[in-house]
């Protein structure tokens, strides 16, 4: 068995549930394909999150095209630097190359706030803060890019889909500042136990990733085992963060069970207990 060969399908979920965030556009086959696959373990739901202009129409058109699938539109908070410097170091998926200043950045938001108020997007993000792959230079058109988005989320009544990398503190500041949309979600979920208990009083969810079953993450499974029970769901953010035993080999929905059943563990509550709520909390969430 090579480490890069897809991990076998697990055994399937009795309780149907969604995959909150994944990237079908950065998977191997065919959407039809990874679709299949999930529903063969019931996650019979995903949210396919866009990271520039490009893969956010890309998204929408996936979701008005298949009953399982909604979207979430946005600019990562690595790809608004890039369009107001144009940095070819910065971290870049696919999308504009040009540096085109401010003026560039409020093109792109112009066209995410139109594919926002589509019905089969229900998601704003992923969007926020971005420390470790963006540096000082970025982090201005970050936060302009991040309050725009709120604003969005907030105007369309859609959730705001928060991508939070080394930058809590930042995070939650803006969030409180700007006045959090009425649903806001913690995309891969990686603050502490503390975090958990202030997300909890703000009412945030906290999406779990399958790095919650790495043997370092104690800190991500101490949040778990303390976020309230209506604020949690699960995601792969596929083709990312395989869950252990398949660390290194390709994630796709089709191995939320891995992670979910793993969860459950942690929380010390049974599987469909776990998928019951989170399924409740997804459709919540994204208003389904
Ligand atoms: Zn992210
Ligand atoms: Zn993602």
């Amino acid at each position: 068995m090579s480490r890069t060969e897809a991990p076998p399908l697990p055994e399937p979920l009795r309780v149907p549930v969604a995959d909150s965030h994944t990237h079908l556009d950065m998977q191997d086959g065919t959407v039809e394909e990874g679709l299949a696959r999930a529903a063969a373990v019931n996650v019979t739901t995903v949210i396919q999150v866009g990271c520039d202009v490009k893969g956010s129409r890309w998204a929408a058109e996936t979701a008005a095209a298949h009953a399982s699938v909604y979207a979430a539109v946005a600019l990562h908070p690595n790809e608004a630097p890039r369009i107001v410097h144009g940095d070819p170091d910065n971290w870049s998926r696919q999308g504009a190359r040009e540096g085109g200043g401010t003026a560039a950045l409020h093109e792109a938001l112009a066209e995410i706030d139109a594919l926002a108020a589509l019905d089969h997007v229900r998601g704003v993000g992923e969007t926020g803060l971005d420390y470790f792959r963006t540096g000082p230079e970025g982090m201005a058109a970050q936060e302009e890019s991040f309050r725009a988005h709120i604003e969005i989320a907030k105007r369309h009544g859609k959730a705001l889909v928060i991508h939070d990398r080394e930058a809590h503190a930042d995070v939650l500041r803006i969030l409180a500042d700007a006045g959090a949309p009425e649903r806001t979600v913690f995309h891969c979920y990686s603050g502490d136990a503390d975090m958990a208990r202030i997300c909890a009083d703000a009412g945030y969810f906290m999406s779990f990733a399958g790095n919650m079953t790495f043997k370092n993450a104690q800190p991500l499974r101490d949040a778990l085992a303390v976020a309230p029970a209506e604020l949690v769901l699960v995601e792969t953010d596929a083709p990312f963060l395989t869950p252990a035993p398949y660390r290194g080999r390709p994630n796709a929905p089709y191995l939320i069970p891995v992670t979910l059943r793993a969860m459950a563990a942690v929380r010390g509550v049974d599987e469909d207990t776990l998928a019951s709520a989170i399924a409740d909390n997804t459709a919540r969430a994204f208003d389904y």
